[in-house]
C-alpha cells in the first residue's frame, strides 16, 4: 500500500514537472513574441532582461511625448484643464494657472468653482458633461479683470477638458471700434441729413425747370441725390449697428400690417428706384392678418432689402415686393432681376461686413444690412433666407409670426 502511494506521489511530480517546464517553455516564446527578440540562441534569462528594457524605453518615449504635449499646450497660449469624472481639476496646464492667478499646481485637486470662483463654470462643465459641448464667457474679479472665453468639450476618454482664451484686450478693441462708430455715425448724421435733403430739392427743381436746365446739368444732380442717398443709408445702418452692439435696440411687439408697410417702404425707395431706372412693383394679397412686431423696425428691414434689390439691378430690371400669408405666418419677399447671389456666398451674406464682391457694386455699401435685417427678424421670433442664381436675380424674403391675441410686448437686443 506505502509503495503505491510512493508511487502515485512520484508520478504527480514527473508530471508537474513535465507540466512547469512546458509552461515555461511557452511563457518564455510569448515572451520573445511581445519582446520582439528573434535570437533563437537567447536564454529565457536573456529574453526577460531585453522585454524589460523594452519596457522602461517604451515608458520613456510615453513620458516625454507627454512633457512635448504639456509644453505645446503652453506654447498655444490657451489655458487647458481637465475636470475628472469626480468633478475636480484633474490636470492644468501653466496658461490656465497663470489666467486663474494660481501658483504652479495651485489648481489640481480644486472645484471649477474653487479655481474660478464663479458659479456659471460649474454650469458649463455639467453641460458639456451632459451634451459633449458648451461654451460661456466669464469676467473674472467681476468687471475689472481678464475676460475668459471659456470652451467645455467631453472628453473621449474621461472628465471634462476646459479650453480657455482671455478675450479681454479684443473686448476693449472692440469696445473702442464701437464708440468710434457711435461717435463717427453721429458726427455724420446730422450734416448728411441737410446735404440729402437739399440734393432731393435741387433734384426736384431741376426735374420742373424742364429745357432750361441742360440735360448733363439735371443727370449730375440725380446722381448726387443718389450717391448723398447711399452715404444716409451707410450712415443709419451704422448707428443701428452700434445700437444692436449696445444692447439699446428694443423692439415694441404690436399689431403690424405688412402689406401696408411694404407699400410705405417702396415708396420712400421709389425715387431712388426711378433714378436708378428700376421700376419698382407691390403685390400685396387681400386680407392678410396682421403680425406681431415693431412697425419701425420691420419698415427698416423692408427698406434695407428693396435698397439691396434697386442697387443690384440694372437698368429696366423691376423689383417687386410681394406679401402673402402662409400658415401662422407672413411672408414678405423682394425679388430682382440683378446680378444674383453666388452659390458660394448664400451662407455668409447675412454676415457682418460680409459683401460678395467689393468691386461690383456702384454705391458701395457697408456690408451691415443684411446681418442688420436678420438681427431684427430673429427679434421678431421669424427668419429670413434668400434664393438666388448668379446672373439672374435673388428673392431676399423673411417670415414673422401672425399676432395672436396675446397682447403687446418689449423685447431688448440680444
Ligand atoms: P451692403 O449692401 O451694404 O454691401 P448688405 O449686408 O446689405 O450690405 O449686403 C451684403 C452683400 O450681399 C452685398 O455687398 C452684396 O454683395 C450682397 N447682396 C445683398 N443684396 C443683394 C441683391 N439683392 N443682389 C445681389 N447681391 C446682393
Amino acid at each position: 500500500m506505502e509503495l503505491i502511494i510512493l508511487g502515485v506521489a512520484l508520478a504527480c511530480l514527473v508530471i508537474g514537472a513535465e507540466f512547469g517546464r512546458r509552461r515555461a517553455a511557452v511563457d518564455v516564446d510569448r515572451l520573445r513574441r511581445i519582446g520582439n527578440v528573434d535570437a533563437p540562441a537567447a536564454g529565457p534569462e536573456e529574453v526577460v532582461r531585453r522585454v524589460v528594457e523594452r519596457a522602461e524605453a517604451a515608458e520613456r518615449s510615453v513620458e516625454l511625448r507627454a512633457r512635448d504635449l504639456v509644453y505645446l499646450a503652453d506654447l498655444t497660449g490657451v489655458g487647458i484643464l481637465l475636470v475628472d469624472e469626480d468633478g475636480r481639476v484633474a490636470l492644468a496646464n501653466t496658461a490656465a494657472h497663470v489666467f486663474l492667478d494660481r501658483a504652479p499646481g495651485g489648481l489640481v485637486g480644486r472645484t471649477p468653482i474653487e479655481a474660478f470662483v464663479d458659479r456659471r463654470v460649474e454650469e458649463i462643465v455639467a453641460e458639456a458633461r451632459a451634451g459633449g459641448a458648451a461654451s460661456g464667457e466669464i469676467a473674472l474679479n467681476d468687471t475689472d479683470g481678464p475676460v475668459l472665453v471659456l470652451r467645455a468639450r467631453r472628453s473621449p476618454v474621461r472628465g471634462v477638458w476646459l479650453v480657455l482664451e482671455d478675450v479681454t484686450e479684443l473686448r476693449r478693441l472692440q469696445q473702442i471700434r464701437a464708440e468710434f462708430i457711435d461717435n463717427l455715425s453721429h458726427e455724420l448724421r446730422t450734416p448728411l441729413s441737410t446735404v440729402s435733403l437739399l440734393a432731393e430739392t435741387l433734384a426736384r427743381e431741376a426735374d420742373a425747370g424742364g429745357s432750361a436746365v441742360p440735360p448733363r446739368m439735371r443727370d449730375r444732380i440725380a446722381k448726387i441725390e443718389v450717391e448723398t442717398g447711399h452715404l444716409v443709408q451707410m450712415v443709419n445702418e451704422l448707428l443701428d449697428l452700434s445700437r444692436i452692439e449696445s444692447g439699446a435696440a428694443v423692439v415694441h411687439l404690436d399689431e403690424v400690417d405688412l402689406g401696408g408697410l411694404a407699400r410705405a417702404s417702396a415708396d420712400r425707395l421709389r425715387l431712388f428706384a426711378e433714378r436708378q431706372g428700376v421700376p419698382l412693383r407691390v403685390d400685396v394679397a387681400p386680407g392678410l392678418p396682421p403680425v406681431r412686431g415693431d412697425d419701425a423696425r420691420l419698415g427698416q428691414v423692408l427698406v434695407n432689402l428693396l435698397h439691396n434689390a434697386v442697387k443690384f439691378s440694372p437698368n429696366g430690371g423691376e423689383v417687386v415686393v410681394r406679401v402673402r400669408a402662409e400658415g401662422d405666418e407672413v411672408i414678405a419677399s423682394v425679388q430682382d432681376h440683378g446680378l444674383g447671389v453666388p452659390r458660394s456666398a448664400i451662407g455668409r451674406i447675412f454676415e457682418r461686413f460680409y459683401k460678395v464682391d467689393r468691386a461690383r457694386v456702384r454705391g458701395g455699401g457697408t456690408g451691415l444690412g443684411l446681418a442688420i435685417a436678420r438681427h431684427v427678424v430673429e427679434q421678431h421670433g421669424g427668419r429670413i433666407w434668400v434664393e438666388s442664381e448668379a446672373g439672374r436675380g435673388s428673392t431676399f424674403s423673411f417670415a414673422v409670426p401672425v399676432h395672436d391675441a396675446g397682447g403687446a410686448s418689449e423685447h431688448a437686443a440680444g
